[in-house]
C-alpha cells in the first residue's frame, strides 16, 4: 500500500499540476497519476508533452510512447505552448461563475463587480472559459520566459497546494450552496486519503454532511408548492363561507399532493 501511494506520488510529481483534465481525468493530475500507477498509458498529459511523457516512461520502466498531440505549437524544451487567460474586463457582467471552475483559484472579483485573472498564477488550463455566460474570456500566448527545471518543479509545487486548498474551499461551499459551482463535483475523497498520507499536501477534511443529507428544494418544486399553497388558501377561504363537496374533494387532493411534494 505504502509502495503504492509512494509511486502515485512519484508520478503525481511529473505532471504538470494544471488540474486541465485533458488527460482524460476530469479531477486533474492526481487521479491520472494514480490510474498510471494501475497500468493506463502515461502519454496522455496534453500540456506535458513528449518530455513529460519520456519521464515518466523511465521512472516506470515502460516503452517510450508518442504523447498526445496538443491544438499549440510545440515550445524549445518540447513541451506545448503555454497559455494565460485573459477577462475582457469592460464585458465582464461579475456573475462569479469562472472563480469556482478555476482549479488554482487565479481569479478574483466578486458579485456583479468585474473580474481579473492573476496572471502569474493562471495556467492557461481554459477552465474558465465555458462556463462564463458572455464569452469574455480569451486565451493568449504566455510571454515570459519557459522556466527551467528548478522554477517548474516549484511551480508545480505551488499549483499542487493551491488545487488542495482549492478543493477543501469547494467542499465547504458544497455543503452550504454559496455561489455558483460550475465544475462537476471533485472526488475530494480521493484528495483527502492522498493528503493524510503525505505530509506536504495541505490536509482536507471531508464535511460529515453528504449533499444527499443536505435538504435541497428546486427552483421548480418551489414554484409548484406555491401554486399549491395559493390554490389551497382559495379553496379553504370559499368553504369556510358555503360548504361544497366537490371544492372539499379538490382540496384533500390539493393537499396531499403538498404534503408529497414537502417530503
Ligand atoms: S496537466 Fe496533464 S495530468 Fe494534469 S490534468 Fe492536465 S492533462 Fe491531466
Ligand atoms: S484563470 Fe482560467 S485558464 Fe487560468 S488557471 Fe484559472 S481556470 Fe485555468
Ligand atoms: S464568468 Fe465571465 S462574466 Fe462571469 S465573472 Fe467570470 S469573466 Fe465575468
Amino acid at each position: 500500500m505504502n509502495s503504492q501511494i509512494s509511486l502515485i506520488q512519484q508520478i503525481d510529481a511529473l505532471l504538470p499540476q494544471t488540474q486541465c483534465g485533458l488527460c482524460g481525468h476530469r479531477d486533474g493530475c492526481l487521479p491520472y497519476a494514480q490510474s498510471i500507477a494501475q497500468g493506463e498509458a502515461a502519454n496522455k498529459c496534453v500540456p506535458g508533452g513528449q518530455p513529460v511523457a519520456d519521464a515518466l516512461a523511465q521512472l516506470l520502466n515502460r516503452e517510450q510512447l508518442v504523447a498526445e498531440e496538443s491544438v499549440w505549437a510545440i515550445q524549445s524544451d518540447g513541451r506545448p505552448q503555454r497559455m494565460k487567460a485573459i477577462i475582457r474586463e469592460d464585458e465582464c457582467i461579475g456573475c462569479t461563475k469562472c472563480i469556482s471552475a478555476c482549479p488554482v483559484d487565479a481569479i478574483i472579483g466578486s458579485g456583479k463587480l468585474m473580474h481579473t485573472i492573476l496572471t502569474d498564477l493562471c495556467t492557461g488550463c481554459e477552465l474558465c472559459i465555458p462556463p462564463c455566460p458572455v464569452d469574455c474570456i480569451d486565451l493568449v500566448e504566455d510571454t515570459q520566459a519557459i522556466p527551467d527545471e528548478l522554477h517548474r518543479i516549484a511551480e508545480q509545487d505551488d499549483l499542487r497546494q493551491r488545487y488542495y486548498s482549492h478543493i477543501q474551499r469547494e467542499e465547504k461551499r458544497r455543503i452550504h450552496r454559496k455561489g455558483p459551482v460550475v465544475r462537476a463535483e471533485i472526488d475530494t475523497q480521493l484528495f483527502a486519503q492522498f493528503s493524510t498520507q503525505i505530509q506536504e499536501l495541505p490536509s482536507i477534511q471531508l464535511s460529515d454532511k453528504s449533499p444527499e443529507s443536505t435538504p435541497t428544494i428546486d427552483a421548480k418544486t418551489t414554484i409548484e408548492l406555491a401554486k399549491l399553497r395559493t390554490q389551497i388558501k382559495k379553496l379553504e377561504k370559499q368553504l369556510s363561507v358555503r360548504m361544497d363537496e366537490k371544492k372539499q374533494i379538490q382540496l384533500n387532493e390539493l393537499q396531499q399532493q403538498l404534503s408529497a411534494l414537502q417530503s
